[in-house]
């Protein structure tokens, strides 16, 4: 059984075969999938999804393949996590981290539209995979290219963490680093792509794998009891995640899951790379394309590929956007860190800082419920970090030595405190 009807032009209209296509041949606009939502409506139900195991595909009637998934079947369904102590901080009531820093199997929101991206390759029968990324998406795609045992190229800018080259390397692809930023790569991807006819998960399979962010909101919607969060705030890069959250919360009453309800969206980019907060304070729809510079090198896309439907959806929701500096995204890292335990990369670090600003802003209001986005782990980009972290006290192993130390750093503190009264 199939509930996917084709593709379709977003701008045209133009009707195309389920097939691997993604721009529109008479105007240029991105192709989207077409569901049968009456068949879906009639056919899904939350006993149905809830007898499901807990991944992505429990949303299947919602998700465009045609038979069984063949990738993902451990994606997904990541956990949200109540964050009384980071809420009492930011002095809001009901805040929620919604953590896909512990998807599996390559800890980001990616494995997501992978998961959907690989099932689709196979479906179509390509034996080849392939991507352009900035880090994440490259690790996930040759993940589960080596559990599906397709042939794997991934491409990404030079200057990469190691975490995130080594993080691809370990599953055995081919990765090609190209001298230029994240949008030179993905240029060069397009034309590599149209001549060598491989899946590239966000090239050619773009329609099918976009849909697989969606699974990100119903997640957050099954998990609140079927029911929308007033707020959302996630980080932009090429611009996939924020409209399909969008599409998914719409998609969600539309078949009945959830009877209403209307969510916020809000848009986080970093100052030195902010395309689509520019556009959006300017009132514009157009995006200019900035050279990226900043240490959130995951969601460092100068000239993102979707940047107009994210503008379009966050005004459709009456949401917003910020960027934020490096130093408050490395505040943001640590701020989650030391109050939920839960530890991201400089994209999480975005969206918390960002949340907090808008926040503080009075954007977001403090007595309704919020979900920040966690979409990226922070073991990939452990340089980031070093220097701002305290280093361990080496000592010899002798309760000598540890009193001596205890001593000293109590002691410390004690001083902190008296100085702080006097
Ligand atoms: C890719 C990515 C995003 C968002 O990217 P979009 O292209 O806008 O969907 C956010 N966070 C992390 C960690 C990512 O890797
Ligand atoms: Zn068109």
């Amino acid at each position: 059984m199939t509930f996917v009807k084709g593709l379709k032009c977003r701008e045209c209209g133009q009707d195309y075969p389920k097939e691997p296509l993604h721009v529109c041949e008479t105007c240029f606009g991105p192709l989207e999938i077409v569901y049968d939502y009456d068949l879906i409506k009639k056919s899904v139900t939350r006993e149905k999804i809830a007898s499901r195991p807990k991944n992505l595909w429990r949303y299947r009637e919602l998700l465009p393949i045609d038979g069984e998934p063949k990738a993902g079947l451990y994606s997904g369904f990541t956990p949200l996590v109540r964050a009384h102590r980071l809420g009492e901080v930011l002095g809001v009531k009901e805040l929620y981290i919604k953590d896909d820093s512990v998807n599996h199997p390559t800890f980001s929101y990616k494995d997501r539209v992978v998961s959907v991206a690989i099932s689709k390759a196979i479906e179509f029968g390509f034996d080849t995979v392939s991507c352009a990324s900035t880090g994440n998406l490259a690790n996930s795609v040759a993940a589960h290219a080596a559990k599906a045992g397709l042939n794997c190229y991934v491409f990404i800018p030079d200057g990469l963490e190691q975490g995130k080259i080594i993080g691809s390397a370990i599953y055995g692809p081919r990765t090609v680093s190209i001298k230029g930023n994240y949008d030179d790569v993905n240029r060069l991807c397009s034309e590599i792509g149209d001549k060598y006819g491989w899946a590239f998960v966000n090239v050619n399979l773009r329609p099918y794998y976009a849909e697989g962010a969606k699974t990100h909101a119903f997640e957050i919607a099954e998990q609140l009891g079927w029911k929308l969060p007033r707020h959302i705030v996630v980080a932009s890069a090429g611009g996939t995640i924020l409209p399909k959250l969008a599409k998914a919360f719409k998609e969600l009453k539309r078949v009945g899951l959830v009877e209403d309800g209307e969510c916020k969206i809000y848009s986080a980019q970093a100052a030195g790379c902010a395309p689509i907060i520019q556009a959006l304070k300017k009132g514009t729809d157009l995006i200019n394309p900035v050279k990226p510079n900043t240490i959130a090198s995951s969601i460092a896309i100068g000239n993102p590929a979707d940047g107009y439907y994210v503008i379009q959806a966050i005004r459709e929701s009456g949401g917003w956007g910020e960027c934020v500096t490096d130093e408050e995204i490395l505040d943001g890292i640590k701020l989650l860190a030391r109050t939920e335990g839960i530890f991201t990369e400089p994209a999480g670090g975005t969206e918390v800082a960002v949340a907090r600003k808008l926040i503080q802003q009075g954007r977001i209001p403090r007595d309704e419920s919020i979900v920040i986005s966690i979409t990226g782990n922070g073991y990939k980009t452990l340089e980031i970090v070093t220097e701002s972290v305290e280093q361990p006290f080496v000592i010899n192993a002798t309760l000598k030595n540890f009193d001596d130390l205890y001593m000293s750093l109590t002691d410390a503190v004690h001083a902190k405190a008296a100085a702080g009264k006097g």
